[in-house]
């Protein structure tokens, strides 16, 4: 368990940067980024650093804070609420927050890296993929090809 940097501490102020807790943080790496900068990684308590590493356990009603997490001016946690947010997206309270919630476009990139490719594990090949051919097979037009004119008898 690695400990917060003088600068993370200084910005979460002591307290979990989602929920508020003061007690115990580490600092968590928002994926993609590698976490060399204190920007790219949040102040977490065990609560919710635990569901976040995993997701299907996570307590509905814990992250309500994420109502006030949603706000932060510091983009990671942005996209970890942004995240949890989608995690919870079958509890319309969250569906409500994703609705309000506004994210620029390098921070929308930064948060959607990680689904994108979630998609691509999942799609069991039912999405193209690059370089592959795509085949058109085009009915040719025969009409009156064998069309032949009577003469009337008068
Ligand atoms: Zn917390």
């Amino acid at each position: 368990m690695s400990l917060l940097s003088t600068e993370l501490t200084a910005r979460c102020g002591g307290a979990c940067e989602i929920c508020g807790a003061k007690t115990t943080l580490t600092p968590y790496i928002v994926a993609p980024k590698t976490g060399n900068s204190v920007d790219e990684q949040v102040a977490l308590c065990t609560t919710c650093n635990d569901q976040v590493q995993s997701p299907e356990n996570a307590d509905t009603e814990h992250w309500r804070c994420l109502n006030d997490s949603m706000w932060s001016p510091v983009a990671a946690v942005q996209v970890l609420s942004y995240r949890m947010l989608n995690n919870l997206s079958d509890q319309q309270w969250a569906q409500d927050l994703l609705g309000m919630m506004y994210l620029d476009e390098e921070t929308q990139e930064w948060a959607d890296a990680l689904s994108s490719s979630d998609v691509h594990r999942d799609s069991n090949g039912n999405i193209l993929q690059t370089g592959d051919t795509v085949v058109l097979i085009k009915d040719l037009d025969v009409k009156g090809a064998n069309f032949t004119a009577k003469e009337v008898q008068q």
